[in-house]
């Protein structure tokens, strides 16, 4: 499912990568490598999470999954959680799922946690299926028709969920996913971007599926959008943060352009209105 670069996106990031001025990293990266997207479950343990994390210099965010319909779906079940973190030098995240999940919390046990995030890849079909767009579940008709549907999707995420983080952003189902340059037009782009910065919503940039593209990070940027890391991984990708880092490289961001966790009272639980 990795997104691999073809051959003239590969020549077109080298080239860049040549051109760019790039010059807050030519002074070194003025900013901690987090990943904030880690999934500590099944074989991963948080002891085993650390040690990877540890050798690749990495802080980690664990991003466990909750909502109405998830094991964690209250707040105490949200508390035993951040309790069981609280040993570990890790940022205790969340990963919501389903477009309500702030409604099976309250805003104050939500604000203990360092983060929360969500993407766009469980995806509401017409007939109100929900496909998740990772799978062979997802079947693309009319591309152009999904992908109207779907950037509307994404900005009803970012609008309605008070969320810290966007991840996985711009991913495509397999089907299309060669079709990426073309089917994310610069209009597409444009509304998620615009959603990320009127709701002050960070936008990850994805080490597993090496999204987003470089044309859709570097209008962000010039948006004023910031940016986390994450791998999105079980395994032994915690703390791989190759693409990140090209990026970042290519890019030249420094930490102003970085998401960090925010205080307790300006979380955007607190600071945007309960939907
Ligand atoms: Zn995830």
């Amino acid at each position: 499912m990795t997104r691999h670069l073809t051959r003239r996106d590969f020549a077109r990031v080298t080239a860049s990568l040549a051109a760019a001025p790039a010059a807050a990293f030519s002074r070194g990266r003025d900013f901690p490598l987090v990943d904030y997207h880690v999934h500590v479950e099944r074989e991963m343990t948080i002891e085993k999470a650390l040690k990877i994390a540890a050798e690749r210099r990495v802080k980690i965010g664990v991003a466990e999954h909750g909502g109405c319909a998830e094991e964690m779906r209250d707040d105490a079940g949200l508390r035993r959680y951040i309790e069981r973190l609280s040993p570990y030098p890790v940022y205790k995240g969340m990963q919501a799922e389903g477009l309500d999940w702030a409604r099976c919390f309250s805003k104050e046990a939500i604000s203990e946690l360092d983060f929360v995030l969500s993407d766009a890849l469980t995806f509401p079909e017409k007939d109100g299926r929900r496909v998740r767009l990772w799978t062979q579940e997802a079947k693309i008709g009319d591309k152009q028709d999904f992908m109207e549907r779907y950037v509307d999707f994404n900005v009803r995420v970012i609008a309605t969920e008070p969320i810290d983080i966007f991840a996985n952003p711009t991913f495509l189902p397999e089907a299309i996913v060669g079709e990426y340059d073309t089917l994310w037009t610069a209009g597409r782009m444009k509304r998620v971007i615009d959603a990320a910065v009127e709701h002050e919503v960070a936008i990850e940039i994805n080490a597993l599926y090496r999204i987003p593209s470089l044309a859709f990070l570097r209008t962000a940027k010039d948006a004023g959008v910031k940016f986390s890391f994450g791998s999105n991984t079980h395994g032994d990708g915690i703390g791989k943060l190759d693409y990140c880092l090209e990026m970042a490289k290519t890019l030249g961001l420094s930490s102003k352009h970085m998401f960090s966790p925010a205080s307790r009272e300006s979380k955007p639980v607190m600071r945007r209105a309960a939907g």
